[in-house]
C-alpha cells in the first residue's frame, strides 16, 4: 500500500533543498517527490514539522568490537594499542560480543545510521550482523602476514562466499598491508573479482605503518615478532603503503579505510573512509586529505570504525567531529559523505532521495527558523533522530 509522508524539508542529496511537500513510497521504494497532493497513496505520514532526509551510511566499523568501550586507551605506539587490544578480544564470552554488537547497532540506529559497512573477523557473527536491520556489506577480516598461509586462508575465504546464501551481501577486508601478506592480497583480490565481491582494507593509517613498508622496521616488526606472526623471508617493499597495494594490483574496487599518510598517492585510491572520531581519539596529527580527495572526483564516506578507538558509536557525533576536523569542507558536502558517498562505495540503493531509490529516510523536528537546512543535522541540541524509516519500515 503506498505511503505518503508530508515533510516540513527535504535533503535530497541530488538536488537543492525542497520545502512543504511529499514523498510516496511502497514497498520499500521511493515511488515520487512532489510539491504536494499528487499521488494515489492510501495512508498519509504527517511529518510537516521535520526535516527529512537519507537515512547515514556507516562506512566502517567492527560491530564485534563493540564490548571493548573504555577497555583501551591510545597508548604510546600504534602497535602497543593493538597488542593491548588482542588478548582483550580473545577474552570476551559470546555473551558479551553478542550483548555489545546489539548495543553498538542501536546507538547506530538511534543516531540515523540505516547503511553498514562492518568488518568481522569471525565469520560465525555473519549471521547476527546481518540480521541487526542495516542495509549492509560485511567484511570478512582476513589476517595473514606469513607467505604459506595465503593458501589455506583464501580457500577458507572462498567456502565462505560458495556457500553464502546471498540474502546480504559480502565483501573481503584484508586487514592492512602489515598484517597481510603481498601472496594473500593477490588471492584475496582475485577471489572479489571471482565472486563480484568489494575489498576494504585499512590503508596509511599510521606512520608506524608507512616506516614499515618502506624500511621494515619499527614498533610493527616487533609486534608481528613478538606474536610469531613475522615471515623471515619477507623484504619490505620500499615504498608507500598506499603504492605497495597498487603494485600488486589490490586497490581496484578497494574501499580504504584511514588513508591518513596519503597525501602524494590520492589518485591511487577509488574509494576512501574517514573516521573522524577514531582519528581524533588517537590523536592523529594526519588525517586524510578530504578536500584534496573531494576536488579530485574521489568519494570519501564517513566511519566510526569501533569502541576500540571511539567512545560512541552516535553518527551524529561523527558528522559532528567532521564538521570540527574539516574547516574546508562544507556541511552539505560532509552530509553528501555521510550519505551517498557511504551508499556510493559500497554498491547500496540508498544514500539519495528520488524515485527509484529504496526509502532509508530519517529525518529531524524542525525547532526554529533555518536559514540552511544542512545546518539542522550539525547544531541540534538532540544526539538522537526524531525519525527512522528502514527500508520502508518505520
Ligand atoms: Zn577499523
Amino acid at each position: 500500500m503506498p505511503l505518503r509522508i508530508k515533510f516540513g524539508a527535504l535533503l535530497t542529496q541530488c538536488g537543492e533543498p525542497i520545502e512543504n511537500g511529499e514523498l510516496v513510497i511502497e514497498d520499500g521504494n521511493i515511488l515520487e517527490i512532489s510539491s504536494s497532493g499528487k499521488g494515489s497513496a492510501e495512508a498519509t505520514l504527517d511529518l510537516s514539522d521535520h526535516l527529512l532526509m537519507p537515512g547515514f551510511v556507516n562506512a566502517h566499523s567492527h560491530l564485534g568490537l563493540t564490548a571493548l568501550a573504555n577497555k583501551l586507551s591510545p597508548s604510546k605506539s600504534f602497535a602497543g594499542w593493538i597488542s593491548d587490544l588482542i588478548p582483550l578480544n580473545s577474552a570476551l564470552s559470546n555473551e558479551e560480543r553478542m550483548k555489545g554488537i546489539r548495543s553498538g547497532a542501536d546507538d547506530m540506529k538511534s543516531s540515523g545510521v540505516t547503511g553498514l559497512a562492518d568488518y568481522v573477523a569471525d565469520p560465525v557473527w555473519l549471521k547476527s550482523i546481518a540480521e541487526l536491520g542495516f542495509r549492509s556489506v560485511l567484511f570478512l577480516e582476513i589476517i595473514g602476514f606469513q607467505k604459506d598461509k595465503a593458501d589455506g586462508l583464501a580457500k577458507e575465504v572462498e567456502e565462505i562466499l560458495k556457500s553464502h546464501d546471498a540474502s546480504w551481501t559480502l565483501g573481503i577486508a584484508p586487514h592492512a598491508p602489515y598484517s597481510v601478506s603481498a601472496k594473500l592480497l593477490r588471492q584475496l583480490d582475485h577471489l572479489s573479482k571471482k565472486y563480484g565481491c568489494l575489498l576494504s582494507t585499512h590503508l596509511a593509517e599510521t606512520d608506524e605503518e608507512v616506516q614499515f613498508i618502506d624500511k621494515g622496521e619499527g614498533p610493527l616488526l616487533s609486534l608481528l615478532k613478538d606474536r610469531q606472526a613475522f615471515d623471515e623471508n619477507w623484504q619490505a617493499p620500499a615504498t608507500t603503503p598506499t603504492r605497495y597495494l597498487k603494485s600488486i594490483g589490490a586497490l581496484n574496487d578497494m574501499v580504504a579505510v584511514h588513508c591518513n599518510y596519503i597525501e602524494e598517492d590520492v589518485d591511487k585510491v577509488q574509494a576512501a573512509v574517514f573516521c573522524p572520531k577514531s582519528t581524533q581519539w588517537f590523536g592523529r596529527t594526519k588525517v586524510l586529505p578530504v578536500r584534496k580527495m573531494l576536488d579530485a572526483g574521489i568519494p570519501v564516506a564517513l566511519g566510526t570504525d569501533s569502541m576500540a578507538s571511539n567512545d560512541s558509536l552516535n553518527f551524529l557525533e561523527e558528522i559532528r567531529m567532521a564538521d570540527k576536523l574539516l574547516p574546508d569542507v562544507s556541511r552539505k558536502e560532509i552530509l553528501t559523505m555521510a550519505t551517498w558517498f557511504g551508499a556510493e562505495i559500497l554498491r547500496l540503493p540508498c544514500g539519495k532521495i528520488m524515485p527509484g531509490k529504496k526509502a532509508d529516510i530519517i529525518g529531524f523536528r524542525i525547532n526554529s527558523n533555518w536559514k540552511n537546512w544542512y545546518d539542522l543535522p550539525f547544531d541540534t541540541p538532540t544526539q538522537r533522530v526524531d525519525f527512522y524509516m528502514a527500508d520502508g519500515k518505520f
